[in-house]
């Protein structure tokens, strides 16, 4: 059974980079049936805190990426990695080394006066145990020095790393506390993860951390090291691209789904499929599908995406994106009648909206109530004459029957009547039906509003 897991570091929010790394593990998971596991990385005590890891948590939770099983602290696992370390010492696959801060400075300094690599070689590594000194030491990996470490990555392909390259990796500190490098593989290994996939800035560390994996004698998982998002210029991904806190496209008013169906294609791709559903992205999620290029991060598809959503989602989803939207932007949410409001008019405001808030500005003659506001532009369309108009109106939209072709013929007649073209109609009405100057049509409007709600309102601006 797959088993994927997202580990990332509670040292700041979840970012746009993060956010798409344990999408990718979760939709591996999910659509094999497998266990997608959370694990928070917060051995380095000093940057790690509770509040990232809540913001971590939030994030993942309104990008609906839910995990199995209870989340796992790698500080609160640190006497397993102890133990570990141990038995590895135990098995001669790690030694003591005693060498001071000062010892390494000065190999280092020789081995660069003589140009060789200044990679450090522990004298600690060949020593007898029992003549060991009563002084600090840190727990090495006893790393193999020839030949090569092989990662067959399921994205980069066969990645080959010569040993000689590769240092004594340190796994107990002097103060024995384990290292981070150690935690990761003792995690994954207890964890029963078969996949890890992230991002390629850890590729060297999967090297280090396969040799431990040997030294253990335990089953290497599969690596994907996916590359990294970069903005739409190429360049590496800064602020002004995009690089910004999940939350924030939530407050911009992205639906989750449709931040779930964009960062799925951020370096990975179906054929040519742009917009799809949770259920199709979890059918057709596989490694083989992620490039070996850095993905570009671009508003402009998100948006596309994003109005693909809003056009598509079901009404009772996109409702409850609309009442998360309104939560995290701290405004009041939908109230009962609202909501009915809104669900009528969907047809017509959800069409061409790119976010939520966009959407909330078509249905703003629904959701707002009389006394209506009526913005400085719209109000200049209520001049004299077009009240007048407007009160001519009335009698007839009492009696005519509240149908879109009625409703167009009265509308027509009365625009011709007064030799004017329907736009100079229509004006008017949008200030006296929504307050506004962009609106819906004023049929659509008129239709979803009823005759006592057009009539009411139209009386409210009338001469
Ligand atoms: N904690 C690491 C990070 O946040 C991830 C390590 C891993 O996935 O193995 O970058």
């Amino acid at each position: 059974p797959v088993v994927t897991r997202f580990a990332p570091s509670p040292t700041g929010y979840l970012h746009i980079g993060g956010a798409r790394t344990a999408l990718f593990n979760w939709l591996y998971a999910r659509g094999r049936g497998g266990q997608f596991l959370l694990r928070i990385e917060d051995t380095d005590r000093a940057r790690s805190t509770p509040e990232a890891t809540e913001a971590i948590l939030k994030g993942m939770a309104w990008l609906g990426l839910d995990h199995d099983g209870e989340v796992v602290s790698q500080f609160e696992r640190a006497g397993r990695h102890t133990k570990v370390a141990n038995e590895m010492l135990a098995k001669g696959h790690a030694y003591k080394c005693f060498s001071t801060q000062d010892e390494i400075a000065e190999f280092r300094e020789a081995a660069r006066a003589e140009g060789k690599s200044t990679l450090f070689r522990s004298p600690w590594r060949d020593t007898d145990p029992s003549t060991h000194p009563d002084a600090p030491f840190v727990v090495r990996l006893k790393a193999p020095r020839d030949g090569e470490t092989v990662i067959e990555d399921a994205v980069q392909g066969k990645v080959t790393f010569r040993n000689d390259q590769l240092d004594d990796m340190i796994c107990l500190r002097s103060d024995g506390t384990p290292t981070y490098m150690l935690a990761v593989v003792v995690d994954d290994h207890d964890m029963g993860v078969t996949h890890v996939i992230r991002g390629d800035d850890h590729l060297n560390n999967a090297a280090r951390q396969k040799l431990v994996y040997e030294a253990m004698d335990w089953d290497v998982p599969v690596f994907a090291h996916i590359p990294l998002i970069h903005g739409p210029d190429g360049k590496k991904l800064s602020k002004r691209h995009g690089a910004l806190r999940v939350e924030e496209y939530q407050a911009m008013g992205y639906p989750a789904p449709a931040m779930r169906n964009y960062l799925a294609r951020l370096g990975w791709s179906h054929g040519d499929d742009e917009v799809f559903t949770d259920d199709q992205a979890k059918d057709w999620f596989d490694l083989g599908g992620i490039g070996k290029g850095a993905a570009r991060f671009d508003f402009k598809k998100l948006d596309h995406v994003s109005g693909q959503h809003i056009g598509m989602m079901e009404a009772d989803a996109l409702i409850s994106q609309v009442q998360d939207f309104l939560a995290v932007t701290d405004a009041d949410a939908l109230t009962e009648g609202q909501i009915e409001g809104l669900r009528e008019a969907l047809p017509f405001v959800r069409s061409g909206a790119k976010t939520i808030p966009q959407l909330l500005e078509k249905a703003h003659f629904i959701l707002t109530q009389r006394p209506l506001e009526v913005e400085e532009k719209a109000a200049k369309n209520l001049d004299d004459v077009s009240r007048g108009i407007l009160s001519e109106l009335t009698p007839q939209l009492q009696t005519v029957s509240w149908k879109r072709e009625e409703l167009e013929a009265i509308l027509n007649a009365t625009a011709e009547a007064h030799d004017m073209g329907f736009g100079k109609l229509a004006a008017p009405l949008r200030a006296a039906l929504a307050g506004r100057t962009a609106t819906p049509s004023v049929f659509d409007m008129m239709l979803v509003l009823g005759r006592e709600e057009t009539l009411a309102r139209l009386s409210e601006v009338s001469a």
